[in-house]
């Protein structure tokens, strides 16, 4: 077994803390990856929290890793020792059920595991995160990093990045399309890098009125500021997909009135409780309200493609472990541009 430290929680109310485990050797399938940065998600702090009710503690969280690849095993054939490599929110699935066989691993009802806070296979075993200086997993569950993009503002790709890409393409956004994000934050901002280099037009929706210039910057064609009414009249019925972000309660009927007939709203924060979805803007417009989960390996490989391409990273703030629980508290105030990176070589 390899020992390996890392920070974690030990309930829902305690602070991040030094903390040690081990991880498994690496099996003839396996990489092992020395953790350069990892990215603090929302999700991370719903699951510190327990937001959702189902966080197993010691809990170390993160999963927007990139690392160097340190060890591989005897049959690994896509990364090499010395490569950067990214991992997600996943690692590992069934590999076999129709979701996996599609390369929508994010999907697999028998086996998902999840990169910290879920089950491996053998059911005992619980996964725990990139807030660590190590990890070893199957080579499928690790993407090749583009060597042109700071590896730092890489890491939140491997969430924030592929949760906001996979909707956009799966719906087909592009040009000729008016195209509505809704929140600011970490996934937010990449939303609107994608949106706007998939050719669409962008309308940026925040209840943060201090982002207005930033989500210019970011790319989007106009912002809205939620918060006041007569700007959200002016988009009533012009929008054709809207990328809803927002970690916390808020009122989607709202967005669903600014869809054009046929539009899509698609969910991807998590908030913890349920919201409530009217019908009346659904049946008027033939609207629908759907979901979407991170991503699959062949897509974040494809997304992590696209931002080598047309040089797209999240823009960060760099933190050393020691500050992870200050992180914390700002990102739940939204006080943060627009995702905290925690340098692992804090740790060492
Ligand atoms: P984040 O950086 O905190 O951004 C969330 C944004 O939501 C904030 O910046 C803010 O934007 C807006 N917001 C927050 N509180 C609000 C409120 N009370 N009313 C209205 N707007 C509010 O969080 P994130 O990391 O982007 O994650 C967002 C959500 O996605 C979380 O719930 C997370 O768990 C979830 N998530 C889901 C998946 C998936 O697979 N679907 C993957 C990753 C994360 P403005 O200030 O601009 O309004
Ligand atoms: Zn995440």
């Amino acid at each position: 077994m390899i020992p390996v430290r890392a920070y974690a929680v030990q309930d829902a109310r305690s602070p991040l803390a030094p903390f040690q485990f081990e991880r498994r050797e690496p099996g003839p399938r396996d990489v092992q990856l020395e953790i350069l940065f990892c990215g603090v998600c929302h999700t991370d702090l719903h699951m510190i929290r327990n937001d959702w009710g189902f966080s197993p503690y010691p809990l170390v969280p993160g999963h927007e890793i990139v690392g160097r690849v340190v060890r591989v095993g005897s049959e690994v054939k896509k990364l090499q020792v010395g490569d950067l490599a990214g991992v997600g929110t996943m690692v590992d699935s069934c590999r076999t059920c129709r979701n996996c066989q599609d390369g929508l691993e994010q999907y697999c009802r028998v086996s998902n595991v999840m990169t910290y806070g879920g089950r491996e296979k053998d059911g005992r075993t619980v996964t725990q995160g990139g807030y660590s200086e190590a990890i070893v997993v199957d080579e499928h569950f690790a993407l090749k990093v583009p060597s042109n993009l700071d590896p730092a503002a890489v890491a939140p790709l491997l969430c924030a990045g592929i949760t906001t890409y996979s909707p956009l393409r799966h719906w087909e956004v592009g040009p000729g399309q008016r195209v509505g994000v809704v929140g600011l934050g970490g996934l937010g901002h990449l939303g609107v890098k994608f949106a706007r280099a998939l050719g669409a037009h962008v309308v940026a929706f925040t209840h943060s009125e201090r982002k207005t210039q930033d989500a210019l910057r970011l790319g989007a064609h106009e912002v809205v500021v939620s918060t006041r009414p007569e700007e959200m009249a002016a988009q009533a019925d012009r929008m054709d997909f809207i990328l809803d972000t927002v970690s916390a309660d808020h009122d989607v009927n709202a967005y669903l009135e600014l869809l054009k007939r046929d539009g899509h709203l698609v969910l991807v924060g998590f908030p913890a409780k349920p919201l409530r979805v009217s019908a009346m803007p659904l049946l008027s417009r033939r609207a629908s309200f759907s979901g979407s989960g991170a991503g699959g390996l062949p897509e974040t490989q494809e997304m992590l493609d696209f931002c080598g391409e047309h040089g797209i990273v999240s823009d960060i703030e760099r933190i050393r472990i020691q500050d992870v629980n200050t992180a914390l508290e700002r990102l739940e105030k939204g006080d943060v541009k627009y995702r905290f990176v925690i340098d692992l070589q804090s740790l060492r």
